[in-house]
């Protein structure tokens, strides 16, 4: 158990991460060799030469920077960015955008994408993005990348180069493909989003919002917010497959330190090592 420190990457299995969530100051996370940012917060240096980012909801302390990148995109004449969203955020972001043009007096490029549970985006040929449901005082997604590999049939791996053409040319599925959840994001959400899809809890690398990690707030409260309680992630410790558990969007009430003691004395020390804690400040 450990806190990844503030400005510096946390890496697993080649999995680069970079960013910083706090409850409502800030959340965006990139993945900078996929050029693409969970959120965006107020719009950081590291994430202004990304192409895509996902946004979870609306709330401002995940989302209030879009502009921001949109323009300083256009400033140094990079290409749109793509942001992928709720559809109900679409609209509202739109119209944001409509007015900051008329203030500046100047049309900007950008591409909003509606998105909704289930749907994919293909970021190469061997990754791609999915939407999840989660549970939110607003409309909200979470987002899984997948690695998708395919693999010739075992049954054909005899045949030569042509025969395999041949077979390919006459509509037959040469291959079988293997898809696996390298890394899930919630935004924020109540714990119901872990049992939403059955990949969730078999990624790779979960991302977990936990807004409260002490009993001064009950998990009541964090439910009324629309967020989730540490204690309500500790009994699906056994449940979740993932190889690291990162926890994001710590409350600013807790300094890292005092967050670090509460999850040391209450994560059961068979689980330790797999939780980490993003940092916000
Ligand atoms: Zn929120």
């Amino acid at each position: 158990l450990f806190s990844v420190q503030a400005g510096a990457p946390w890496e697993h299995d080649g999995l680069k991460f970079f960013g910083l969530s706090l409850s409502g100051i800030r959340t965006s996370i990139a993945m900078p060799e996929f050029s693409l940012a969970f959120d965006v917060a107020q719009g950081y240096p590291f994430a202004l030469n990304l192409k895509k980012f996902f946004l979870t909801h609306g709330h401002l302390d995940h989302v209030a920077g879009v502009p921001y990148i949109i323009s300083q995109k256009a400033m140094v004449s990079q290409p749109p960015g793509d942001f992928y969203m709720p559809s109900s955020l679409v609209e509202p972001l739109h119209q944001i955008m409509k007015i900051w043009m008329e203030v500046e007096k100047h049309e900007y490029k950008y591409q909003f994408h509606p998105l909704g549970a289930d749907d994919e985006i293909e970021l190469n040929q061997s990754h791609y993005m999915k939407a999840f449901p989660t549970v939110h005082r607003i409309d909200s997604l979470g987002y899984t990348l997948f690695n998708r590999r395919k693999k010739l049939k075992p049954e054909l791996r005899g045949l030569s180069e042509p025969q395999l053409k041949a077979l390919k040319d006459s509509g037959a599925e040469i291959q079988d493909t293997f898809d696996a959840p390298l890394v899930s994001f919630t935004g924020d959400t109540q714990i119901e989003f872990l049992d939403s899809r059955p990949w969730i809890k078999k990624s790779k690398i979960l991302i977990v919002e936990a807004t409260y990690v002490d009993d001064k707030k009950s998990v009541e409260h964090a439910k009324k917010w629309g967020h989730t309680h540490i204690n309500e992630i500790i009994p699906r410790l056994n449940d979740i497959e993932s190889e690291k558990i990162v926890l994001i969007h710590l409350s600013s009430r807790y300094s890292t330190q005092q967050a670090l003691q509460a999850l040391q004395a209450k994560i059961p020390a068979a689980h330790r090592e797999r939780v980490i804690l993003f940092p916000g400040r």
